[in-house]
């Protein structure tokens, strides 16, 4: 089922965007933690990380060599930022779409809630 990630890759909707290529999509989280708040977004519909496969694996790769290169393009990489995947509901997860949270711009406590 699609999410409202699926709009916003589809320009359905708007959204900051902050970087984009065929396989993934960042932009600004509408409601930030930190002054520094992005989800990184596979194009391809994964529900989250309780549902990826072995087929995901050159995507999930790419997700997190691309939040290291979004991470540092916003500031972060010598100061330090905090990538999260809420999965499911214990943890939160309230889009179901998989997303990476790119957290930084202030002290981060650990651990978290
Ligand atoms: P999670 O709770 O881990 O599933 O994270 C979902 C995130 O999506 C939350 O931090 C929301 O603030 C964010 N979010 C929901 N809708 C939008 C939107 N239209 N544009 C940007 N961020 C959004």
């Amino acid at each position: 089922m699609s999410t409202i990630f699926t709009q916003i890759i589809n320009r359905e909707i708007p959204a900051d965007i902050v970087y984009e290529d065929e396989m993934c999509l960042a932009f600004r989280d509408i409601n930030p933690q930190a002054p520094v708040h992005v989800l990184l977004i596979p194009k391809k519909q994964i529900v989250s990380m309780a549902t990826v496969e072995m087929e995901d694996q050159v995507i999930l790769g790419h997700l997190m060599v691309k939040a290291s290169e979004i991470a540092s393009s916003l500031g972060l990489g010598e100061s330090g930022y905090r990538l999260v995947v809420n999965t499911n509901a214990d943890a939160g997860q309230s889009v179901f779409h998989l997303h990476i949270h790119i957290l930084g711009g202030r002290k981060l406590t650990w651990p978290p809630g």
